[in-house]
């Protein structure tokens, strides 16, 4: 039996080559690199095109933004890599190795990390409606212009925030005995007319009852008073922090502040870090698009996308959104809520991004020599597709993971990758080493 699989696109590098057997047992030929057919993958390409634009040629190896390190070597230095395949063949990742642990900034630990997010919210809601409760979807958000600064907007909306959260209006309308708690999610999109678009959506646990009976329908009788209420508390909160002028006023009031019952609720925790943009491919290629087609904006992540077709403004723009996010928490429960619903404690993104999911398990190994070959010829994202379709069997999976190695180094190392990697520090170990493009 025979594999066709085809070549991929994988950023200016098109590899059409010939390759190996996958599977001994079964003598399956393949005929071409195997191609990510899903875009889940391109994620580790982007992940690269993040860290060569997060790379400052004038600082020292350990002050590198984390995010230029992450993949590239094993985490211990002497041990080997565990290859994670879901049992469905969905996905397949890394486990061992360095990773940056960045939800901001690294497409591939953020989304391991939204992974992890999207259960415990999931579980969180689960418990609350199984008790009787309800959850409802408020989202924040306030008028913006291109040229804003993220640097000066971001720091002002999280003082509106809590202007607004310590109002009168809020504290009466979700007080204690309404509102058990709420989980907030930071997000920013851009878009090339009106720029950087930061809002927020608060997940909102409280009585069935708080804005009228919401179990009947699919929150359509909310009730409008209140909301309106509160649209108006958001409004002063947004003129104090010097978020909006007093002629934006009926515009804050239709767009600013939105509530979204119960069903809503469901489904942003169902596709919570799934939607992200640049896993779109036809939002990737057709850059045109982006203009004035999507009023939503981008996900920073596209923008690495772009920046991957040569776009200098993509590369500024997420330089600047790494930066204006360094240290903020994406996902927050008010206290002592996730404890109470899930009976599990907050963990930090550091530990969400080293969780292993119940639906993986470990195809194979391999070793930080081996990484380096992948990484040095590009093929990383191609040999994690190729774990998820092809290594399924716990009994051909190592030597199948073993035989794409060996075609692997036959291929020749990808020049101009501007990640200057040298070092010997912190188990960084056996890394590939390019001075852009040249090798040391
Ligand atoms: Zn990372």
């Amino acid at each position: 039996m025979s594999v066709a699989l085809h070549a991929v696109e994988n950023g200016s590098n098109n590899l059409g080559i010939s390759g190996k057997s996958i599977n001994r047992q079964q003598n399956q030929e393949v005929t071409g690199v195997f191609a990510p057919g899903e875009a889940k993958f391109r994620k580790y390409a982007l992940t690269r095109r993040a860290g060569s634009i997060l790379y400052n040629p004038d600082l020292a190896a350990h002050q590198q933004h984390r995010t230029c390190w992450c993949h590239r070597g094993v985490a211990n230095a002497g041990d080997s890599v565990a290859v994670y395949r879901n049992d469905d063949g969905s996905n397949a990742r890394m486990h061992g190795v360095t990773t940056c642990k960045s939800v901001w900034t690294c497409p591939t630990c953020s989304a391991k990390i939204c992974a992890v997010r999207q259960a415990e919210l999931a579980q969180g809601m689960k418990a609350w409606v199984e008790q009787g409760g309800y959850v409802f979807l408020m989202t924040l958000t306030f008028p913006h212009e291109n040229g804003e600064a993220l640097a000066e907007i971001l720091p002002a909306f999280t003082k509106a925030k809590a202007h607004f959260k310590n109002s009168k209006t809020y504290k009466r309308i979700l007080a204690k005995g309404i509102r058990k708690g709420s989980v907030s999610s930071l997000e920013v999109t851009r878009g090339d007319r009106n720029g950087w678009h930061p809002h927020q959506h608060d997940l909102v646990f409280c009585t069935p009852d708080a804005f009228g009976d919401t179990r009947e329908g699919d929150g359509g009788r909310l009730a409008s008073r209140l909301i309106d209420e509160l649209k108006e508390a958001w409004y002063m909160a947004l003129r104090k922090s010097g978020l909006c002028e007093q002629s934006e006023m009926s515009d804050v009031l239709a767009h600013g502040l939105d509530v979204r019952g119960g069903q809503f609720a469901a489904e942003y925790i169902a596709k919570f870090g799934k939607d992200q943009k640049w896993g779109l491919s036809r939002e990737v290629t057709m850059h045109a698009a982006k203009v004035g087609t999507d009023n939503k904006g981008a996900h920073p992540f596209q923008l690495l996308a772009w920046a991957d077709e040569g776009d200098t403004d993509a590369v500024a723009q997420f330089r600047e959104y790494a930066e204006a996010f360094e240290g903020k928490r994406m996902l927050s429960w008010s206290r002592g809520l996730k404890k109470e619903l899930t009976g599990a404690d907050e963990t930090t993104d550091e530990q969400a991004a080293d969780q292993v999911l119940p639906e993986e398990s470990v195809a194979g190994r391999i070793d930080s020599e081996a990484l380096a070959v992948l990484q040095s010829r590009r093929l990383l994202p191609n040999f994690l597709a190729y774990v998820a379709a092809y290594c399924g069997n716990p009994e051909t999976a190592q030597a199948d993971i073993d035989a794409y190695l060996e075609f692997a180094r036959t291929r020749p190392r990808v020049a101009g990758g501007q990640v200057k990697v040298k070092m010997h520090y912190k188990g960084f170990m056996h890394v590939d080493r390019e001075v852009n493009g040249r090798k040391d």
